[in-house]
């Protein structure tokens, strides 16, 4: 189901989906699908690839959301070049900017799997000497998937890839990571230390390292084309306080960046846009529908040690990163991964705090289909707060999904029962009314109807899922229609 929104300039005009290709499942039926992992082989027939991307580019477009992130944008097994080529292509054409993932010292370098000089694997069978000292022990050897960023020729090889890629492909920018707090022990990148203030956290040191020769490339790529998103992550939060476990490699999820100015800030000649963790940033606990069903901004969104309010990161221009709704995401209060869940709150949460934080884009997963209702519901929510951070859930329901449904009212009425059924409120009235609406949106699908447009039946798709789930029927949320 792809929609039709009409939008005003958006607040948030930097915010992307973010994606794996071996994840990604728009197209339903190929054999290969899986739906978990980041280090699998592609398995999905390379037509899958450009098909799940067209659709999802084309439900970008429709939402008014400016790129999406691919990891695993260049793969032997999806055609390599050429059908990497059709994504970015077809994208462009639409006006919607591929951000190739791209792992500078780790995650497969520019090209992501296979026989190309710019893949890490590649390099370093070319050129073992280049290989990380990703352990402390005495003796380590160098690694074969990860690089030394104190090395010359991985800093060429990095700079002649990304010059590639974007003289090759009609990309709209790129995701930068170095891999989850990447640390190497060789005797150069150790030394490094002695040029770099004690009081800097490691894994932000290996950061700049790890970027800055990327980084470095992109600033003259950038200068000829200012509206390139040139991301990359941070992979922490942006509040100012010191970290408790003060490691070469903190423990995941790490909320805070260790200091008020990580000292990168100081020393990169362009920044890019720094793409800011929000995933512990945002509440523990989502806030509820109820919350913001009739106020923009509750109190409760703003009761958050994790995200005071009034700070602002330390970067000149930043975007937001969520993992709630992922395969990367667990609610100890589902005891389940958040891949399927609908975390309406948690947008709303995330665009208004990453609005008023100065932050000028968030990003949510893109990679399920939306004829999984909950995603979809998901999508046109990330649509609706990047444009109106400060909006209620009614005007969500009254100004988008009335526009789904070609009803304001109609809109309403499904946010509301939707809330009313989150609290548990559901009593003989709201059932009587959730009847009245799916059995109005039921009759496109009798023998006898003569109008099964398009639009009528995406209305059809939305009141099952949510008749269904009020009444609850089994098993509602991990179904497809
Ligand atoms: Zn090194």
């Amino acid at each position: 189901m792809i929609f039709n929104l009409s939008r005003p300039k958006s607040m948030l005009p930097s915010s992307y989906f973010w994606t794996w290709d071996q994840s990604t499942n728009w197209v339903l039926d190929d054999p290969g699908i899986v739906n978990f992992g980041s280090w699998n082989k592609y398995l999905k027939k390379p037509e899958t690839y450009v098909e799940d991307y067209r659709r999802l580019t084309d439900m970008a477009l429709s939402l008014d959301i400016k790129g999406i992130v691919i990891w695993g944008f260049l793969r032997d097994s999806h055609g390599g070049i050429e059908y990497a080529k059709k994504v970015a292509s077809y994208a462009k054409s639409k006006g919607v900017s591929i951000m190739p993932g791209v792992g500078t010292t780790h995650y497969g370098g520019v090209y992501h799997q296979g026989d190309n000089k710019y893949n890490i694997n590649t390099f370093l069978n070319a050129n073992p000497e280049c290989g990380a000292v990703v352990s402390k022990e005495p003796g380590a050897k160098r690694a074969l998937h990860a690089v030394c960023p104190s090395n010359p020729l991985f800093k060429e090889w990095i700079s002649e890839g990304v010059n590639w890629l974007f003289r090759e492909f009609d990309i709209g920018g790129c995701n930068f990571e170095n891999g989850d707090f990447f640390s190497c022990y060789c005797d150069k990148c150790q030394a490094q230390k002695e040029n770099w203030p004690k009081s800097d956290p490691n894994f932000f040191r290996y950061q700049a390292m790890c970027y800055q020769s990327a980084l470095d490339t992109a600033k003259s790529i950038f200068e000829n084309n200012n509206d390139l998103l040139i991301t990359w992550a941070t992979y922490c939060g942006f509040i100012p306080e010191k970290l408790t476990v003060e490691k070469d490699k903190p423990e995941s999820f790490v909320t805070k960046m260790g200091t008020s100015r990580p000292e990168m800030f100081n020393r990169l000649s362009y920044e890019g846009i720094a793409q800011w963790t929000l995933t512990r940033m945002v509440r523990e606990k989502e806030i509820s529908l109820m919350d913001f069903l009739d106020n923009g901004t509750p109190d409760i969104i703003y009761d958050n040690p994790s995200w005071l309010k009034g700070i602002t990161p330390p970067s000149k221009r930043s975007t937001g990163f969520v993992h709630q709704g992922s395969q990367w995401d667990y609610s100890p209060w589902e005891s389940k991964s958040t891949r399927y869940s609908l975390i309406l709150g948690r947008i709303k949460e995330a665009c208004l705090r990453a609005y008023e934080s100065g932050l000028e884009g968030v990003s949510i997963h893109g990679e399920l289909t939306s004829r999984h209702i909950p995603a979809a519901l998901n999508y046109l929510a990330f649509s609706h707060f990047t444009h109106w951070p400060y909006d209620t859930l009614r005007k969500f329901g009254e100004i988008t999904l009335g526009e789904v449904f070609n009803n304001p009212c109609e809109g309403e009425d499904y946010v509301e029962i939707l809330a009313l059924w989150e609290a548990g409120k559901v009593d003989d009235q709201l059932k009587r009314k959730i009847k009245e609406r799916y059995d109005s949106a039921y009759s496109i699908i009798y023998p006898a109807s003569e109008d099964a447009s398009e639009s009528k039946l995406t209305k059809f798709f939305f009141w099952n899922w949510l008749y269904r789930l009020v009444s609850g029927f089994h098993g509602i949320e991990e179904s497809f229609i």
